[in-house]
């Protein structure tokens, strides 16, 4: 695109901030008990303050009661639509969801009914990312219950003109985003020690790690060194879209990108964790599946820890 068309259309997309996604929506339903625990038992949340006579709704629900269904999304023009259809004109025609930011200001408890509307916030400048070149759109929705401010959610997606698959680097793994609350579980990795965090206030073991124990609210912890042993506690096979640098090695040398298993390992330490299942084809993959820790350098840079079958299954 040329630069003068860059601008035209930035100036373009730049009038849709501030406009409207939606306005006075309605809840489907009031915030309700069932909907909570049908939560709560997918997110494995045990906290009291979701049940009972003096329940609240999880803060991180506040998204659910404004959802439409399945065959809630009708009406198809108004600005945010005339956006991504103004997007897709420019040949930014993939979108991702990038990120979501959530405040809350009151509990909402069974009964509540909420109210929300949603304004296009902002829309960036043309960026050029890892997936293809386009443009950033947030939209902010305040959830209401009365004239009371319940919370704010902000939805981040990125719509996108596809970069050219052939002009992609070659493949080599995403590395892992470092930050302070997990640092010390790659600095062991680096040591090709796997570290399970656990609570000193109240011994329970956690993974991913986290800043403070769900269990109860303790911010101190110390670790466990995993011993090694694991079993598949479940499983994905990833077939599509094809993705080199997550292929087995074999795969990754001659350039092909089959499908490879996702595993969820339970360690005997107490924790479920994430990693690639290798030493097995992945359609024999299974529930139940013992596995032994291994660490695995991909790249000069990036080790990581997997698990390698135990069972003969050739
Ligand atoms: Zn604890």
């Amino acid at each position: 695109m040329e630069r003068d068309d860059r601008d035209a259309l930035l100036a373009r997309l730049k009038v849709f901030e501030g406009q409207p996604a939606a306005v006075a929506g309605r809840g489907r339903d009031p915030v309700n008990l069932p909907m909570i625990r049908h939560w709560c038992e997918a997110m494995g949340d045990t906290d009291p303050a979701y049940t009972g006579p003096d329940a609240v709704a999880p803060p991180t629900m506040l998204q659910v009661w404004t959802m439409a269904g399945l065959s809630g999304h009708a009406d198809r023009s108004g600005p945010y639509d005339a956006l991504l259809g103004l997007l897709d004109a420019a040949g930014c025609t993939s979108v991702v969801a990038t990120d979501s930011e959530q405040e809350y200001t009151r509990p909402l408890r069974p009964g509540d009914e909420v109210t929300f509307d949603t304004v296009i916030e902002s829309v960036s400048e043309r960026k050029a990312t890892k997936l293809g070149t386009g443009y950033f759109v947030t939209t902010r929705t305040d959830v209401r219950v009365g004239p009371d401010l319940a919370g704010t959610h902000r939805f981040r997606i990125l719509k996108y003109a596809p970069a050219d698959r052939s002009r992609r680097a070659t493949a080599r793994r995403p590395r892992p985003v470092v930050n302070r609350d997990n640092a010390g579980f790659w600095e062991g990795v680096r040591h090709h020690r796997l570290l399970v965090q656990r609570c000193t206030g109240c011994a329970t073991p956690r993974h991913p790690w986290l800043p403070g124990c769900n269990a109860c609210g303790c911010p101190d912890w110390d670790t466990v060194e995993a011993g090694g042993e694991g079993t598949v506690y479940s499983y994905v096979v990833m077939h599509h879209p094809p993705f080199p640098a997550f292929a087995p090695a074999a795969d990754r040398e001659s350039g092909a990108a089959g499908p490879y298993a996702v595993g969820l390992i339970e360690l005997p330490e107490g924790v479920r964790m994430i990693s690639n299942v290798i030493g097995v084809p992945y359609d024999k993959v299974r529930i139940g599946l013992p596995v032994r820790l291994e660490f695995q350098a991909y790249d000069e840079e990036l080790t990581l820890p997997v698990f390698r079958a135990r069972e003969d299954l050739a």
